[in-house]
């Protein structure tokens, strides 16, 4: 006979949070913008430990009410895998920890025309529905003086799409943080991406895409805009 789980309490744990809250302390430099994820102001307030911990036992709770049975040896390991993938993999870009450092290198070639790296791959989640949204991202800059190594370009489009998140919001922060990286007014971000909230749910459009854009400085000129939707061939 299986035991009965009479626990269906699903509000958080005030004791186990409010034991850590203290432990560190939220930065300065998180100033809320409309271009910013929303975050609580105690959003640093717990390890990942403990956000693993009780996101395991939360998880557990849905399975439950699910009316799985959590001592099949196929789901035993589930709410904890599924905590860990939230924290250390598909939403580890909340985390400013895990933010990618951009090395600027000198501009020795006095390469001074656009540079655009296309189709790079991302995954991230719709903040409605949890569900994925797969996409391309093509991004473009014009260097004023400064470089960074391309796999940083990859790296930051990563770690803005390992958040909970709506498509124009990621590809204005992806903007943003290359202009701040790279030192320069003048980039170029286009995302376009299957939404699986818009596929196997809802409407449940197969085909259908999204495409979003932002363009800064000199890529707000007609020509250069033009020059790089060739590059991407859009
Ligand atoms: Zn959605």
């Amino acid at each position: 006979m299986k035991q009965k789980e009479t626990s269906l309490n699903i509000q958080p744990d005030k004791e186990l949070i409010d034991k850590t809250l203290h432990i560190h302390e939220m930065g300065e430099e998180h100033v809320a913008s409309s271009a910013d994820t929303p975050l609580r102001a105690d959003a640093f307030a717990l390890d990942d430990e403990l956000k693993i911990e009780l996101i395991e036992k939360h998880f557990r709770e849905i399975m439950h009410i699910m009316v799985l049975d959590l001592t099949d040896d196929s789901l035993a390991g589930t709410p904890k895998r599924v905590a860990k993938m939230y924290i250390q993999e598909i939403f580890s870009g909340l985390n400013p920890a895990n933010k990618p450092i951009a090395r600027l290198f000198e501009n020795k070639y006095q390469y001074n025309q656009m540079l655009v790296e296309k189709d790079i791959t991302f995954y991230s989640s719709c903040e409605h529905h949890f569900v994925p949204i797969i996409g391309k991202a093509h991004v473009a800059y014009i260097s004023t003086g400064k470089v960074i190594g391309l796999s940083k370009i990859n790296r930051i489009v990563q770690y803005y799409a390992r958040r909970p998140q709506v498509q124009e919001r990621l590809t204005v922060q992806i903007a943003h943080e290359l202009a701040e990286a790279l030192e320069t007014d003048h980039v170029a971000v286009v995302l376009d991406a299957a939404h699986l909230c818009v596929s196997m749910r809802g409407i449940q459009d197969e085909t259908s895409r999204t495409i979003t854009s932002q363009y800064l400085g000199k890529f707000q000129e007609e020509a250069t805009r033009a020059e790089f939707l060739k590059y991407i061939g859009k």
